[in-house]
């Protein structure tokens, strides 16, 4: 059977809004709220950082100054050779937006002023169900065992179903060649081509040789990361102690991102 973009598009939309079923429009975790599972991940290095479930924790409270978000945009930007295109076509991994934005379904009058007020850190969320990846129609995204949901450069043919499937924004697509738009290209790093599709990989370059992402690092700890799987990591001690939101839980797409609060 034949089936045009804008079929597939609706159908993949339709699916999208199946799962919203039977989850709360709402959430806050509250401290030790969250379990997770799944199979090991065995690295490729000796020194590789391995986990059975990455998840990363954003602590609002140490967001204090405009440096903070930028040294963690400037970290992940520079690094991932992420071109810098003003204007609607801007190619982003991590970036900020207004509470309003991004937890649209948790407004009400209470919310307190510091968190109703202050820009949020945001990025892909390595979804548990990652809906990028069900319509994708070449499996160039797909969600590896411990979590991280990834691009395959070669694979992707520009169709941009991902993106219209990502309820985040998390995705941008190559309009025009991005390498005239680097400032100092990296040479350790790939650059993308006009036509494909990408977003934040949790770093995978660098766990792959015993780092912790890139943002992390910058952050002076206001970014947490580790093993929800390991009741002992520090990701989970701070679950434990701190109240948490997700964005757009009610979707069901189950996001390894936590917004301390
Ligand atoms: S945030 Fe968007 S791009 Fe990232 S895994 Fe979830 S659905 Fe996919
Ligand atoms: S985890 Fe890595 S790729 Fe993702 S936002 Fe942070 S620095 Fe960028």
């Amino acid at each position: 059977m034949a089936i045009n973009r804008r079929t597939f598009l609706k159908a993949a939309g339709l699916t999208t809004l199946a799962g919203v079923a039977g989850h709360a429009a709402m959430e806050l975790l509250a401290p030790g709220a969250l379990e997770a599972s799944g199979p090991s991940k065995v690295g490729e290095y000796p020194e590789a950082l391995t986990a059975k479930r990455w998840a990363m924790l954003i602590d609002t409270e140490k967001f204090t100054t405009a440096q903070v978000y930028q040294k963690c945009i400037d970290a992940c930007h520079v690094l991932h050779n992420v071109p810098h295109i003003p204007g609607d076509q801007e190619i982003k991994w991590l970036w900020t937006d207004s509470f309003k934005h991004a937890f649209p379904d948790q407004q009400h009058a209470l919310v307190p002023d510091r968190v109703k007020n202050q820009p949020f850190m945001v990025l892909c969320n390595h979804c548990d169900n990652p809906p990028c990846v069900r319509v994708c129609p070449t499996k160039a995204t797909f969600k590896r065992d411990d979590g991280i949901v990834m691009m395959d450069m070669h694979r992707c043919i520009g169709c941009r179903y991902c993106m219209a499937g990502c309820p985040y924004g998390a995705r941008s697509f190559n309009f025009w060649d991005p390498r005239p738009f680097i400032e100092n290209i990296d040479p350790y790093y790939p650059t993308r081509m006009k036509g494909v599709v990408e977003k934040c990989t949790f770093c995978e370059d660098r766990l792959a040789k015993g780092q912790l992402p890139a943002c992390v690092e910058a952050s002076e700890g206001a970014l947490i990361f580790g093993d929800l799987a390991n009741e002992d990591s520090e990701v989970r001690r701070v679950l434990r102690e701190r109240y948490s939101l997700r964005r757009k839980p009610s979707l069901g797409t189950n996001p390894h991102v936590f917004y301390l609060i």
